[in-house]
């Protein structure tokens, strides 16, 4: 656990050191495109800070959480979805494949009514 970590691509992106497709940000996070979306709508909410999962971060900071449910709500709603879905898997068996918070933002797909849990 760090601040950041040099072989995080989420923190490069982070830096501004790769490039990705900001959709906003605040004090705490940036929300960008995910580079192989899975709906119409597809972002992902990453706080500035490195930990490897939600959990790490909450409890860390436990309003860090919040500050990325508000950055997920905000980028959602500007592209039009009121309706979405949020995801922050944990661990890879539940398929986390960044080992840096984030969460996945999903909308405008009419899967969005299929139940996963
Ligand atoms: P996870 O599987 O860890 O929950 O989600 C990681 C997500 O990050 C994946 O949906 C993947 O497409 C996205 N991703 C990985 N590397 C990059 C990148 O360099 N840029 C962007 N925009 N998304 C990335
Ligand atoms: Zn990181």
């Amino acid at each position: 656990m760090s601040d950041t970590s040099d072989d995080c691509v989420f923190c490069t992106i982070v830096a501004g050191e790769i490039p990705a497709e900001v959709l906003g940000s605040n004090d705490h996070a940036i929300a960008i495109k995910d580079l192989n979306p899975q709906a119409p709508f597809h972002a992902l909410v990453i706080p500035h800070d490195h930990h490897e999962n939600a959990a790490a971060s909450a409890a860390a900071d436990p309003a860090s959480i919040g500050h990325l449910v508000s950055l997920a709500d905000e980028v959602a709603r500007a592209a039009g979805n009121a309706d979405y879905r949020l995801i922050a898997n944990t661990g890879s068996g539940a398929g986390q494949t960044v080992f840096h918070t984030h969460i996945h933002v999903l909308g405008g797909s009419s899967r969005m009514t299929e139940s996963l849990i």
